[in-house]
């Protein structure tokens, strides 16, 4: 096989680089390990886009995630992704805290995101009235905002896919072979492919990948992040994302709505030395629930309905890097894309493209290019009249698969058939979330399992919750 530019990970980075190259005359082929789109850190995350403010200044971080949160309306309109700019809260509930806000304060001013504000006691209570009452003031972030992360990364792949970009999903690169200092092939599991360029953005695994091409000057500890998730009719809500005042160890805990009207809260962060640990652990989630009730107090546990964890690609030595060498042209190292890698993804794929057209990359700008991508129909967010209509004129979206989230049929179907479309329940429940509800996926699983069967035309045995060998049926009964 033969291509221009390989993008090895096709996260939330590898796909917007993905969709920016596919601007380009340029044949583009991204590959991944994984069985669906969406990444490994990408799927696993706060859900914030965030701002900036906190970032150090004057880095590239800072830089690329103040460029693109405020890209995030467009995309979201273009792209069809959820998106809601809520605003974040950060609030001092010690005098100790409060004398940090105005060093918090003037860090977001040299980050150059100006619209942060100081809010008095009576502001915050009357704007979250779930915040601890000893609340002394706090600052206002209004541009913090919430996404559907897996959305996100499924629309900058399908928009890329649209546009010509090739996927090589369950194809793990093992090498790469250059040549008189140039970039020749990338080896994986599904063979070789020859290409003028690799840009290496396979995150938590990008050390290996820089140490195939003799690069490796770092290494990925993971730290992992874990997290609570509420059921949306929990009694203690929040409107905003409230953010607790970082110490010098951590940023801490924060709770947030999701886009889907649950809560989220977390998250840890442990540096760990197995890039595969994401179990939830009994310390971990007491230490989310000891510091957050300092924040809001009358969190209510007993409404949580899941646990999970992501592990941040944390570079040793730290800090976020794009790197080029020029003893090796055509090789792109992307490096440190930790904890706003979601965020700065839509100017990461801006900046990589800027960085090879002045590398020499000089295809031409496509004159075709689609620039934007129609979403699933979600059912449950529809008014009477609309989800009559829509019974009317499909009857499977009569048929309700799950009964906590109000998924069709007809939406599962589309999960599936959909361009880079569902192969396992988790890629369906990542598009159109049966079993994310209350329950769990306690009654539905069966079901999505038999219409993944009857649609993919293969046995249930042969589907997969997620990865090779996560099956759920093992045989026959009768
Ligand atoms: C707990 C936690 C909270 C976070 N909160 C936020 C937040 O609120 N906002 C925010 O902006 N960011 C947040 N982040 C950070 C963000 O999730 C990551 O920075 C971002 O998802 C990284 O995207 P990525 O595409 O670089 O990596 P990934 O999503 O990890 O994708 C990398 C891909 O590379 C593939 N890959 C690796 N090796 C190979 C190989 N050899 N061959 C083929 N494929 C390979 C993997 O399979 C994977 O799909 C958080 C992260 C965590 C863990």
């Amino acid at each position: 096989m033969k291509t221009d530019v390989v993008v090895i990970g096709a996260g939330a980075v590898g796909c917007a680089i993905a969709r920016e190259l596919s601007k380009y005359e340029l044949d583009i082929t991204v590959v991944d390990k994984n069985e669906d789109v969406g990444g490994d850190a990408s799927k696993s995350n706060s859900a914030i886009i965030h701002t900036g403010y906190d970032a150090s200044p004057g880095t590239l971080e800072s830089e690329l995630v103040v460029a693109a949160n405020p890209m995030y309306d467009e995309i979201a309109r273009d792209l069809d992704v959820q998106f809601e700019r809520i605003g974040a809260i950060l609030p001092a509930i010690t005098d100790e805290q409060l004398e940090q806000l105005p060093a918090i304060k003037d860090k977001a001013m040299r980050n150059r995101v100006y619209d942060v504000e100081y809010l008095t006691r009576e502001d915050v209570l009357r704007m979250e009235p779930e915040i601890n009452p000893e609340v002394r003031a706090a600052l206002y972030i209004p541009r913090e905002s919430i996404i559907d992360p897996f959305v996100l990364v499924q629309a900058y792949a399908e928009n890329a896919f649209a546009n010509g970009v090739h996927f090589l999903l369950s194809t793990k690169v093992t090498d790469i072979r250059t040549g008189d200092g140039h970039i020749q092939s990338v080896i994986t599991t599904g063979g070789e492919i020859e290409t003028k360029w690799v840009i290496n953005a396979a995150a938590l695994f990008c050390d290996e990948i820089a140490g195939m091409v003799g690069k490796r000057c770092y290494d990925v500890v993971p730290r992992r992040g874990q997290f609570y998730i509420l059921d949306k009719n929990t009694s203690c809500k929040v409107k905003h994302i409230v953010l607790p005042i970082p110490t010098k160890v951590t940023k801490g805990r924060l709770m947030s709505p999701t886009v889907h009207g649950n809560m989220l809260i977390g998250p840890t962060a442990e540096d760990l030395d197995d890039k595969t640990a994401t179990e939830t652990t009994a310390e971990g989630l007491k230490s989310i629930r000891v510091d957050v009730e300092k924040l809001v107090p009358r969190v209510n546990w007993r409404d949580a309905i899941i646990q999970f964890s992501g592990l941040r690609p944390n570079r040793v030595p730290e800090g976020l890097h794009v790197d080029t060498y020029e003893d090796l042209k055509g090789y792109i190292n992307l490096s440190g894309v930790r904890s706003t890698g979601l965020t700065l993804s839509a100017a990461m794929g801006k900046y990589v493209a800027h960085l090879m057209v002045s590398l020499g990359m000089n295809a031409p700008f496509k004159k075709n290019f689609i620039g934007t991508r129609k979403g699933i129909t979600r059912f449950a967010d529809l008014s009477v009249e609309q989800k009559a209509a829509l019974i009317e004129e499909q009857p499977l979206y009569g048929n309700i698969v799950c009964r906590c989230e109000t998924v069709t049929e007809q939406e599962i179907l589309e999960a599936i058939h959909r361009p880079l479309g569902a192969r396992s329940v988790d890629a369906v429940k990542r598009r159109v979330r049966p079993g994310t509800g209350r329950c769990q996926a306690g009654f539905c699983t069966p079901k999505v399992i038999e219409i993944l069967a009857r649609e993919l035309n293969v046995p249930a045995s042969e589907i997969m919750k997620n990865e090779k060998g996560s099956y759920y049926v093992v045989g026959d009964m009768r």
